[in-house]
């Protein structure tokens, strides 16, 4: 369960399915009105003037539609992409190559890009201000450095937390977007459109229930949906419905909230071996056998989002809500936590 729907690691069916069911205008992209408001009066004002758009830095959790975001951008602005990633980009002549070969008015969309090296960053500073690029040419004393034009372009980077990015870099996007969550009508929309390029009638009550257990997550509503399917299939019914979705869920250990073995598993260590709290997050990495970054990026915003889980300065608790979910009784606490606030 979860490499199939948690993972950021896509599987070649999740791939090549995900692309058919992307969205490729900003009027098809569902939900984030406000982020999706404003960006339409920017690239508006940018083709008025006949530019490439400002710098774009996209940040939230996985699968909320960022680089989904970035190839709507790219089209609406009529221009190419060339998509790369922090790790991917391991010299800073990678990047030379990548900036010289881009066509003008490109998007360049930079996933992960916390994860970009500094000797990386710095070629591309002057590259994202003034379209330059500064190369050396040569070793030791006779070393030299060259500045080399690149076309005007577009970064669009995402990153699953803001704070991860150094300060110089933020500072060079003109427009920083955060991505929320999804709410359940959203999800619901996301779901029936869905369903319908992959041809496979839904009922009402089978979006509804799909878009209660996808975590506010259209990549895993998406995934969800297609797992639906196959049990549905299988069974030779006409609809995926309620009944249906809850049988499927049940086989994939998924709870009413969309909670997956590791969220439980999560919760279940900190109150059972923990007392419900503080735990750091290298504890909880080690009890679970899971990556702490994972834990961080993937699992918590979530548990978060739905008052599972606090972070204090001390680490992690679990709150009364997360008690009752595993028909405990919420513990009685002497002090209420101090919260802290990230970004
Ligand atoms: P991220 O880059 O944030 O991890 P993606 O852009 O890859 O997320 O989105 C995952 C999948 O979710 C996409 O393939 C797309 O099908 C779907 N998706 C994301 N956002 C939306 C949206 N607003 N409307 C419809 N589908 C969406």
């Amino acid at each position: 369960m979860r490499n199939n729907d948690l993972n950021p690691e896509e599987s070649f069916e999740d791939l090549s399915m995900e692309l058919s069911l992307r969205p490729k205008w900003l009027k098809e992209f569902i939900g984030q009105d406000q982020l999706k408001q404003n960006l339409a009066v920017f690239l508006k004002a940018a083709q008025q003037r006949d530019e490439p758009l400002d710098h774009v830095l996209l940040y939230g959790p996985p699968g909320l539609g960022k680089t989904t975001l970035a190839n709507i951008i790219a089209n609406e602005m009529g221009a190419t992409v060339h998509v790369t990633s922090g790790p991917a980009i391991d010299r800073p002549g990678d990047l030379v190559g990548i900036l010289t070969n881009l066509d003008p008015g490109a998007v360049l969309f930079i996933d992960e890009i916390h994860r970009l090296s500094r000797p990386v960053e710095e070629i591309l500073y002057p590259a994202m201000e003034d379209s330059k690029v500064d190369i050396m040419i040569g070793k030791g004393p006779a070393a030299r450095s060259i500045r080399l034009d690149v076309p005007r372009f577009t970064v669009v980077g995402a990153t699953t937390r803001q704070g991860l990015l150094t300060g110089p870099l933020r500072d060079r996007f003109g427009i920083i977007s955060h991505f929320q969550f999804y709410n359940h009508s959203d999800l619901f929309e996301i779901i029936s459109r869905s369903a319908n390029i992959l041809g496979y009638k839904i009922e009402k009550t089978g979006a509804d229930e799909i878009a209660r257990r996808s975590r506010g997550t259209p990549r895993i509503a998406n995934r969800l949906l297609r797992r639906v399917r196959d049990f549905a299939q299988v069974e030779d019914l006409p609809a995926i419905d309620r009944a249906i979705t809850e049988k499927a869920c049940r086989a994939l250990e998924i709870d009413h909230l969309g909670l997956d073995r590791v969220d439980l598993a999560l919760l279940r260590i900190m109150i059972e071996r923990y007392r419900g709290g503080p735990v750091g997050l290298d504890t909880l990495a080690a009890s679970t056998g899971e990556d702490s970054t994972t834990i961080e990026d993937v699992y918590e915003p979530y548990l978060l989002q739905i008052g599972m889980l606090q972070r204090t300065p001390r680490g992690r608790i679990a709150t009364d809500l997360a008690y009752k979910q595993l028909g405990l009784k919420p513990p009685k606490r002497a002090e209420t936590p101090e919260l802290e606030f990230e970004d």
